[in-house]
């Protein structure tokens, strides 16, 4: 007998043992899925270790069902991987691993019962020694799919169609007798692979860019490609992808956002028209995601484009990580597993021993700190790479010297009309949807709150409704204040919805779009509505921060920013850096392709520094600043944290419980553990929240305190409360 140690998604962190008989389970089983019951339940873990002689007593020990063989299993550096994550971000070995299998394998049908037109079938053995004559005459499609079978080596659900529509039917019969056999596509294609011609000359500052990492692609870096929005990072991502194509490797390509693959998945598709790219994303179905999987632990695709959790996906012939617009937040885990892609990818790019490339025209100032002290390698694109065009010019609008006309001020006005005569495409960047923030009664001040959150409802005009954006509530719009009766109650502020619709008014003849969570809800919608602006079937744009991220409008040639001073003097010490990355972002969308481009940004705080570089699209200037304040005030990057998040239904046993979790810290001198205070979203969904902040300048000694915590926190009463650790955390 052999005990075999199982990952399972209990959120226990332990690995859970069975029995398996020796003809069973072999070494080689590690990594794969496995069936055992669990409780009065039937699970499906992942082997982590064959142990062939039990060492303990086995009789307490359960035996396991059955290993699933349908797939290789995952290899080692994946399984080292989920190791460190668990380590690392202190949550049990089980949840992590299942976390970073496609929900399709996570499950317990055996995934090779489902036809998929990537696998094919080839004859057994038996099949190729038996004869067409052991068929009917009659059986006409039987005869012909023998006969085709034999020719070929192996014939794909496509090609099966292709003989006859019956034949399908018939191949299921062939495997029930034996002489056809299911098999994935054999990896490594004979496809060779080719490069669309016409490529641009490379600028300087690229070629340099390029040059530089090309020479080191067979050891690690972490390489900052800091450049200007439109200063062609995706260029500089094609060259070297490109060399790893030729050298036969893959890479991996992680974006913040499924909204950000389309255009980059087109990029790459048309420079490399004949390789084989997957897109791992949450808008896949199970089935595609876990074929795109599949194709990738095969070292059959080439090219990985994902999202965050495509950073777990096997890859055996990984050469190159690219971190696309690595300042996003959105890498960042918000539930569960709080692991942060990026800074994944980097410690398996070093696993890996290869490079990795951080891009963005404004870095994280953990990934900049990085750069300054020279652990990560600083690349510059300091200029815009189309022909002509160069930075947009940043202009302020004070709004406290003229009324505005429902939100807009009049030079934002006039200018979207000069863009309208010439035909050119206007940005207004209002980072709030809906109709209104807020439902105010002008006689008693009441206003529309969430019941179960601390937060205010959005009015939405268009669907008669105001809604909770962080539980989704929603309710129909009163006609009179619930608080004293009085109908005087009227949206007060501004979103998306009536940004668009005084511009309708103000402009009839202009094709307006609303680009917001609401309108790129539906599948297709975004993509649907990147090609209307491409194409040019739109002139005025209403967006949110779906705008600020890396999307390429060679039209585009206004922004205009209403509302952003309210991050302005926050008490999040990231709001500075966020705002300034998203209104560099914002802006870097105008003006990108010989058309000059203009910002305009209303605001009452022209003189704020943040401003003041900004308008001179000075990143480092502010960078430098905000790194100086950091340090003086003790906040990352130059400490490390760790938040201890709790929440109840009441306020009471969430602080009992945060109290019970100081007194259990026993942190050491160089951790620091402050006391509970409540978290930036103090109530939610009905839970009651507040949070613990362990912080330290060393973070191996943070680590360590970190891992004897947890298991004095596993041990407390915390009935009805919910608590988890948040390591780096980006939110409080
Ligand atoms: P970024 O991601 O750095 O903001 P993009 O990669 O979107 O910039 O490139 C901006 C624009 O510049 C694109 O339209 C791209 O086709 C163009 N471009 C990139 N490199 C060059 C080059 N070497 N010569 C001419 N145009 C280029
Ligand atoms: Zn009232
Ligand atoms: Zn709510």
């Amino acid at each position: 007998m052999s005990i075999i140690r199982v990952a399972l998604d209990v959120p226990v962190n332990t690995l859970f043992d069975y029995l398996l008989p020796d003809d069973e389970v072999t070494r080689g089983d590690v990594g794969a899925r496995v069936r055992v019951p669990f409780g009065k339940n039937a699970l499906t873990g992942v082997i982590m270790e064959v142990i062939p002689h039990p060492l303990v007593p086995t009789r307490r020990l359960r035996a396991a069902s059955h290993v699933l063989r349908d797939i290789p299993p995952l290899p080692k550096n994946v399984l080292d991987l989920f190791r460190f994550c668990s380590e690392y971000y202190h949550h049990p070995l089980g949840e992590v691993v299942m976390n970073g299998l496609p929900t399709r394998l996570r499950s317990n049908k055996p995934f090779i019962e489902e036809s998929h037109t990537d696998f094919q079938y080839r004859l057994t053995p038996t099949g190729q020694s038996t004869d067409l004559s052991a068929i009917p005459v009659r059986s006409v499609v039987k005869r012909r799919l023998l006969a085709r079978l034999k020719e070929q080596d192996a014939i794909s659900m496509t090609e099966t169609r292709e003989v006859s529509s019956r034949a399908v039917g018939a191949i299921k019969e062939f495997m029930a007798s034996g002489w056809v056999e299911e098999i994935l596509v054999p990896p490594g294609g004979s496809r060779l692979f080719e490069e669309s011609a016409g490529l641009p000359v490379l600028t300087p500052a690229q070629q340099s860019a390029v040059n530089a990492i090309a020479a080191k692609t067979s050891e690690f870096n972490a390489w900052l490609l800091h450049g200007v929005t439109g200063s062609g990072k995706t260029e500089v991502y094609l060259r070297l992808i490109s060399l790893l194509l030729r050298q036969g490797r893959q890479t991996l390509v992680l974006v913040p956002e499924i909204n950000l693959t389309p255009q980059l998945e087109a990029s790459f598709r048309t420079r490399f028209p004949s390789i084989r790219m997957v897109s791992l994303h949450s808008a896949l179905n199970a089935s595609e995601r876990a074929v795109g999987w599949l194709q990738a632990q095969q070292a059959e695709a080439q090219l990985i484009l994902g999202t965050r959790l495509a950073v777990f996906t096997p890859l055996p012939k990984l050469g190159l990580i690219i971190v696309d617009e690595e300042h996003d937040a959105s890498f960042k885990q918000q539930e569960g597993l709080r692991y942060s892609a990026r800074d994944v990818a980097v410690f398996r790019a070093k696993q890996a021993n290869v490079p990795v490339i951080l891009g963005s025209a404004t870095p994280s100032l953990e990934s900049y700190y990085a750069a300054l002290s020279g652990r990560y390698t600083m690349l510059r694109l300091p200029f815009r790479a189309a022909k002509n065009a160069s930075l947009p010019v940043v202009r302020y609008i004070d709004t406290r010297k003229a009324k505005s006309e429902d939100g807009l001020m009049a030079p934002v006005i006039a200018a979207l009309e000069r863009c309208l005569a010439l035909n050119q495409q206007s940005l207004v960047f209002i980072n709030r949807r809906g109709y209104a923030p807020v439902l105010l009664c002008k006689s008693c001040g009441w206003s529309a709150a969430c019941h179960r959150c601390a937060s205010r409802l959005v009015v939405h005009l268009r669907e008669k409704q105001m809604r909770c954006h962080h539980c989704g509530h929603r309710e129909a719009v009163p006609n009179a204040c619930p608080e004293c009766g009085d109908q005087d109650i009227a949206p007060f502020g501004h979103g998306t919805q009536r940004v668009a619709a005084t511009l309708e008014e103000r402009f009839p003849d202009a094709r307006i779009m609303r680009i917001d969570r609401d309108s790129t809800r539906r599948k297709d919608a975004w993509q649907q509505m990147l090609k209307d602006i491409q194409e040019k079937r739109v002139d005025i744009l209403v967006g949110t921060q779906i705008m600020a991220k890396g999307h390429d409008f060679p039209n585009l040639a206004l922004v205009a920013i209403l509302n952003s001073d309210a991050s302005l003097y926050s008490t999040d010490f990231r709001a500075s850096e966020r705002l300034f990355a998203q209104l560099m972002q914002v802006a870097g969308r105008a003006g990108r392709a010989g058309i000059e481009g203009e910002v305009l940004i209303q605001t009452e705080f022209a003189g704020h520094p943040l401003y003041h570089a900004l308008q001179k699209q000075d990143y480092d200037a502010l960078a430098r600043t905000l790194l100086e304040e950091r340090r003086t005030a003790g906040f990352p990057p130059f400490v490390y944290q760790a938040l201890l998040r709790a929440e109840a239904p009441e306020i009471s046993a969430t602080l009992s419980f945060l109290k019970s979790a100081a007194a259990v810290a026993q942190a050491p001198e160089e951790v620091e553990v402050f006391d509970p205070v409540p978290a930036q979203m103090s109530r939610l969904k009905g839970m009651e929240r507040a949070c613990l902040l362990a912080q330290s300048a060393s973070r191996k000694k943070l680590q360590t305190f970190l891992a004897g915590w947890r298991s004095r926190l596993d041990a407390l009463p915390s009935r009805k409360v919910r608590w988890t650790l948040d390591v780096d955390p980006l939110e409080f």
